[in-house]
């Protein structure tokens, strides 16, 4: 049982490292990858605690990037953490999400919600500061009933706190992951606010960046789109991968390996040449 894509509390998941490797094990879920936001703080302890566990894990993250107007999200699986110039674009990143986080709370400021950039940093802690930070500042504030409400009133897309930001393009992420020796997916491809010919284009662009493979499965998806999306990367000559998502034990629609297997047909990421997991 794969899960390749989960998130611990070095980015905006709730759970420990070693907790998370807990919880997988207690999923069934054998090969777990973790996927932080930009960072691979957790990686190191999320590894030593696999080991402990009797599970494999695989070194991932999942990156921020461009795609026209709107931000995607690549993840990087199998990269070598240590690996100089993957440092320098975590680096980079980490800027970038600072410097969003600023014009975020600025406009919050303006919309009579003071307080937000030291209120937001304040629930990250150590984590790499997101929107869900700001989210659940809204939320203890009590100005929204919880952190969905928080993104369709302010944070979301379109939203009135929402800041127009510069990711770096596709070419730009691909190549930072490969640089580390891993493999690019392109994540959840079908929650971007995107038509499906958009999607469809969004994917082929990916392919044209170097990408290597398609997040078929998310979480627990509407039944079919494990099948279009599975269609769509055979076509596209791309590998498939699978993974929950998980970001908080309250979430089962995105609980650790709680979705079905790949559709027949598709080459899963962990029979790609190289691919140690
Ligand atoms: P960021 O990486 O700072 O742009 O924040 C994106 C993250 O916010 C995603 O990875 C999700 O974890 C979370 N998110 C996005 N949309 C929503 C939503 N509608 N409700 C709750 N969390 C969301
Ligand atoms: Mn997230
Ligand atoms: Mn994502
Ligand atoms: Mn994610």
């Amino acid at each position: 049982m794969f899960d390749l894509h989960s998130h611990s509390h070095c980015s905006d998941g709730i759970l420990s490292p070693e907790a998370l490797m807990s919880r997988a094990k207690a999923q069934g879920v054998q090969t777990l990858a973790l996927t932080d936001h930009d960072t691979v703080a957790g990686v190191s302890r999320a590894r030593a605690a696999a080991r402990a566990e009797g599970l494999t894990l695989v070194s991932g993250i999942e990156f921020s990037s461009q795609w026209g107007r709107g931000g995607v999200h690549i993840v990087g699986l199998d990269i070598d953490i240590d690996s100089v110039p993957l440092q320098t674009a975590i680096e980079r990143q980490q800027t970038a999400r600072a410097t969003r986080a600023e014009a975020i709370a600025e406009r919050l400021e303006r919309l009579g919600v003071p307080g937000a950039l030291e209120g937001a940093r304040a629930l990250a802690g150590e984590a790499q500061i997101g929107r869900p930070h700001f989210a659940q500042f809204l939320v203890d504030r009590g100005l929204v009933k919880d952190q969905n409400a928080a993104f369709k009133k302010y944070l979301g897309a379109g939203k009135s706190a929402d800041v127009r930001f510069q990711w770096p393009d596709m070419p730009t992420v691909v190549n930072w992951i490969h640089e580390a020796g891993g493999v690019a997916v392109l994540a959840h491809p079908k929650k971007y606010p995107l038509t499906r010919t958009k999607m469809c284009a969004l994917v082929a662009d990916f392919v044209e960046a170097g990408g290597d493979a398609l997040e078929v499965i998310s979480g627990q998806q509407p039944s079919g789109t494990a099948e279009d999306l599975a269609r769509i990367a055979t076509r596209e000559g791309l590998a498939a991968s699978c993974g929950s998502d998980f970001h908080r034990p309250d979430a089962p629609w995105q609980e650790l390996g709680n979705f079905g297997p790949l559709p027949p047909g598709c080459q899963p990421v962990w029979e790609l040449p190289g691919f140690t997991a």
